[in-house]
């Protein structure tokens, strides 16, 4: 099984990390992309797929909740160049946080976007409450050719085909799994099955307690609770789709 984004180099698995990681290869899960979200949490990213090779796919991006450093750019640029098979992300659009800035977002954003359309580099893209701008955005700038990840996907319905035509890939996390979050759930049913993946999002977006297999203490979601998410979720997909979509998404 494929986890589509989590970020085991959260503070909260210091201690437990290598336990967390072997506990999720004993579960099934045999690959999983791993999110940093601002230069200070790059360097942990690239030792964890150094040490971990065959399970985890190296991510760096500045998510929109973070501050840019001033050479932030430069030293992306420097990661994608050194780190073997790296991607971009987490970076995206956030309207949902106080106080945010949209001007400043959208310009790391679209600087994060241009680099994965100049080389066609996987990108896991964060939107919350920007649905309308980041649309704008795609369907008006190059795009990588082998698509793009709406991680989490919790845009409408509506919105997924004309998504789906720009080259989306959407996952499910199990955070969608509570009951309060129908409107998501049924956006899913109607994504392609070729654009699906699956998430965990861990240490965040825990699930409701039927869809935790590994409890972890203090609100932690364990990334081994992939399989337990899969099988809560009704995707419509076995997991050997979900898996092909990965490996054609993120390494191919
Ligand atoms: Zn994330």
């Amino acid at each position: 099984m494929t986890d589509a984004h989590n970020h085991l180099q959260d503070s909260r698995f210091d201690g437990i990390r290598e336990q967390v990681i072997r506990e999720m290869t004993q579960s099934g899960v045999t690959r999983c992309v791993v999110n940093g979200t601002c230069p200070a949490d790059w360097p942990q990213v690239a030792a964890l797929a150094r040490h971990h090779p065959e399970l985890i796919i190296p991510s760096f991006g500045l998510h929109p909740w973070k501050k840019p450093t001033p050479d932030w750019l430069h030293q992306l640029t420097h990661y994608l160049d050194t780190v073997p098979h790296a991607c971009i992300g987490e970076c995206g659009l956030d309207r949902w946080i106080e106080g945010y800035n949209i001007e400043r977002q959208t310009t790391i954003f679209t600087a994060q976007l241009d680099l994965a359309a100049d080389r066609n580099l996987p990108i896991s893209i964060h939107c919350l409450k920007a649905w309308g701008h980041l649309v704008d955005l795609l369907e008006s700038r190059p795009l990588p050719d082998r698509g793009f990840l709406l991680h989490s996907y919790g845009g409408s319905a509506d919105l997924v085909p004309r998504l789906a035509k720009l080259g989306a890939y959407f996952s499910f996390s199990g955070y969608f799994l509570h009951e309060r979050k129908k409107n998501v759930r049924d956006a899913f049913k109607v994504v392609p099955r070729d654009r699906l993946l699956l998430e965990t999002d861990a240490p965040d977006m825990l699930p409701p307690p039927s869809a935790i297999h590994h409890p972890l203490t203090g609100e932690i979601n364990h990334p081994a609770n992939l399989r337990s998410i899969f099988q809560s979720a009704s995707l419509r997909v076995e997991t050997v789709t979900i898996d092909e979509n990965f490996h054609r998404f993120f390494i191919d």
